[in-house]
């Protein structure tokens, strides 16, 4: 048992851990003690600033391209960090993409683009890494979710759906594992400001700032402060949910 918020001793995997709220989770859960291996898809450079950066806290860690949509690279990228820093305790299902469009305008490579990101990436990562937690009776699964899948702001269908199926995903996980000591939750983030929401248009972000009753977007260290504890020993009566970092977002 460690120290309640330490994660000394701890291997974790935040995939789109390079950029944005995954590069703000991999370094604080670096920061708590934790071995992080972080995958992203294309953005070499931005890769190997983070896995600097990792490096820097004195954590073990690794960066590795891994796109979560491509099962065979899936299986490559966790025996990479199984060899590298050992078997994986803590999974953060970060990596996602948005895509919007109404859905008069929404092509089927579109939709399933996001459906292979959002979902069946979590999906593939979760079954990489859940043999090892059974067997060891502990583990932590947080997957990064959205407030959209609640909300439901037009042009968002496919990115709406994808975060409300990984919602779904995400109870029913917990009930199966929960008596193997390991506990599977879901972070919602309203709106943080990252590369991902510089795509939104303008009117479409002020809308929604205008709905934040702490009047401002998140930041991305926001969002990891929450990770970093349901990934402690502190959190160890909490599964099955969907928390909300959101400044309060109805
Ligand atoms: P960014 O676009 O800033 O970063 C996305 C990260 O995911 C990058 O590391 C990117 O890699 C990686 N990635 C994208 N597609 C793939 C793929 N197919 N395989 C592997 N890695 C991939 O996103 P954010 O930090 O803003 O968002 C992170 C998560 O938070 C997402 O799941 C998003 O849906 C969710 N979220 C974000 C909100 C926000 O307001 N920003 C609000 C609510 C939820 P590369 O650098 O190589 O492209």
């Amino acid at each position: 048992m460690t120290e309640h918020g330490s994660l000394v001793g701890r291997v974790a995997v935040v995939t789109g851990g390079t950029r944005g709220i995954g590069r703000a989770i991999a370094l604080t859960l670096a920061k708590r003690g934790a071995a992080v291996g972080v995958s992203f898809r294309q953005n070499e450079e931005a890769a190997r600033d983070t896995e600097q950066a990792l490096v820097g806290t004195g954590a073990r860690a690794m960066a590795a391209r891994c796109d979560v949509r491509d099962e065979a690279a899936v299986a490559a990228f966790f025996e990479q960090v199984a060899t590298t820093l050992g078997q994986v305790d803590i999974l953060v299902n970060n990596a996602g993409v948005v895509n919007d469009a109404l859905v008069a305008f929404l092509d089927r490579p579109r939709w399933d683009d996001v459906m292979a990101v959002n979902l069946g990436g979590p999906f593939m990562c979760v079954r990489a890494v859940l043999r090892g937690m059974l067997m060891q009776h502990w583990g932590r699964i947080i997957n990064i979710a959205s407030r959209s899948a609640d909300i439901g702001p037009p042009g968002q269908t496919a990115y709406s759906a994808s975060k409300a199926g990984l919602v779904g995903f995400t109870r029913t996980l917990a009930r199966e594992v929960a008596s193997y000591g390991v506990l599977v939750n879901a972070v919602s983030p309203g709106l943080i400001e990252t590369e991902l929401i510089k795509a939104m248009p303008q009117q479409q972000r002020q809308g929604l700032r205008a709905l934040i009753p702490l009047g401002r977007p998140g930041r991305p260290d926001e969002v990891a402060a929450l990770v970093a504890f349901l990934a402690s020993d502190g959190a160890s009566y909490i599964t099955g949910q969907a928390i909300g970092v959101d400044g309060g977002l109805g």
